[in-house]
C-alpha cells in the first residue's frame, strides 16, 4: 500500500448566500497498519492557534511516517471561524453544546450531526484541540477516558472533573474512542509558543498511540484538578489584569486580586475579581486589558487544594 494525503468534504447544505456549507477533512493513509486517529480544531470559531498547529503538523508529516490513518478537520465550524466568533453567527448556537446534533434542527445542529456521523466513524483516538479564543490565554488538558493520553501534552494542569453536555468529546467517549481535549493558547500574546507546544504534544500523542514511531517524551509531573471555577463578571467594561500570562499554571493564595473591571467610559472601578480557592491555580486569564461583557469568561481557576 502506498501512503496518500487527500482532502474530502463533509457536505451539510447550501447557505442563503448560495455557497456550500461543508467541512474539509484531510485523510492521510500511512503505508503500514496502525490506529485511526482524528484531530479537529475550531469547533469554536475564535480558536485559531490550534488551526496553525495542525497546519504545521501536516506540513511536516509524510504518509511514509504514519502507521495507520490520520483524519484531520482543521476548522469544524467554518461560519464561526469566518466571523472569528465562538458561536455560529447565523443561529447564535454554540456547536460544542449541541452534539450529537440534529439533522432536522438549527443550522448548527445540522452541522454537528453531519460532522459526528462522518468524522467519528472508525476512530480509535480523538484529539480535540481548543484554545482561549480571541482575548484569553489558557493552558490545560482534560482527562476524558485515557489519562496517559492526556499526559502526552506538555501542560502543567490536567482537569478530571465533569465536562459540559453536548460536547464533541462526549460523543467520542460514548463510542469508546480514546479521547483528549486540549486547551492551549489564545489571546495572541504567547500564541507562537503555544502553537509550538501544541505541535510537540500532537507528535507525542501520535507516538503514544502508535501512529508515529519513536519514544514518548515525559514532560514531568502535572497538577490534576477535579474542580474548575469559571469566573464571569457581573459588570462589563474594561478588564484590567493584575496577573500576567507568565503566571498561568501557577498557584496564588485565596483572595489574591486577579483583575478589576472598570467602566470603560467613566473609568470607575466596578468589580474586583479575586482568587476563589485557598490554593488557586491560574488556568485561563487575560494578559492585557481587554473589553469584557457581563457573563464573559474572565478567568478559569483550578482548585489546587487536592491537586
Ligand atoms: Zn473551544
Amino acid at each position: 500500500m502506498t501512503g496518500t494525503h487527500t482532502i474530502r468534504w463533509v457536505e451539510v447544505g447550501t447557505l442563503a448566500s448560495g455557497l456550500p456549507l461543508r467541512i474539509a477533512v484531510h485523510e492521510i493513509n500511512g503505508e503500514r497498519a496502525g490506529p485511526t486517529v482524528g484531530i479537529c480544531a475550531s469547533i469554536h470559531g475564535d480558536e485559531v492557534a490550534p488551526v496553525e498547529a495542525i497546519r504545521r503538523l501536516l506540513a511536516e508529516l509524510s504518509p511514509a511516517d504514519i502507521a495507520g490513518r490520520l483524519v484531520v478537520a482543521p476548522v469544524v465550524n467554518p461560519l464561526a471561524f469566518q466571523t472569528h466568533t465562538r458561536h455560529t453567527p447565523q443561529d447564535m448556537q454554540n456547536l460544542n453544546r449541541v452534539f450529537p446534533g440534529d439533522a432536522d434542527g438549527w443550522l448548527t445542529e445540522q452541522l454537528g450531526r453531519a460532522f459526528v456521523d462522518d468524522f467519528l466513524q472508525d476512530l480509535d483516538v480523538l484529539l480535540d484541540l481548543h484554545a482561549g479564543g480571541a482575548l484569553a490565554t489558557v493552558d490545560y488538558a482534560y482527562i476524558e477516558n485515557d489519562e496517559a493520553l492526556s499526559a502526552t501534552f506538555n501542560t502543567p494542569i490536567l482537569y478530571r472533573g465533569p465536562g459540559y453536555e453536548g460536547t464533541f468529546s462526549a460523543e467520542a467517549v460514548k463510542r469508546d474512542i480514546r479521547t483528549v481535549v486540549t486547551e492551549f493558547g489564545g489571546g495572541l500574546i504567547a500564541d507562537v509558543a503555544y502553537i509550538e507546544r501544541t505541535v510537540e504534544g500532537l507528535r507525542n500523542a501520535l507516538r503514544h498511540v502508535g501512529l508515529l514511531d519513536g519514544d514518548v517524551v515525559d514532560f514531568g509531573p502535572k497538577e490534576i484538578v477535579d474542580e474548575l471555577a469559571v469566573i464571569r463578571p457581573h459588570h462589563g467594561g474594561l478588564l484590567v489584569p493584575e496577573v500576567g500570562i507568565d503566571m498561568i499554571g501557577t498557584a496564588v493564595a485565596g483572595g489574591t486580586l486577579l483583575g478589576t473591571v472598570v467602566n470603560a467610559q467613566t473609568l470607575e472601578p466596578l468589580e474586583e475579581i479575586r482568587a476563589p480557592f485557598d490554593r488557586s491555580l491560574l488556568v485561563l486569564l487575560r494578559g492585557v486589558a481587554t473589553r469584557i461583557e457581563i457573563g464573559d469568561y474572565a478567568y478559569i481557576i483550578g482548585n489546587g487544594a487536592d491537586a
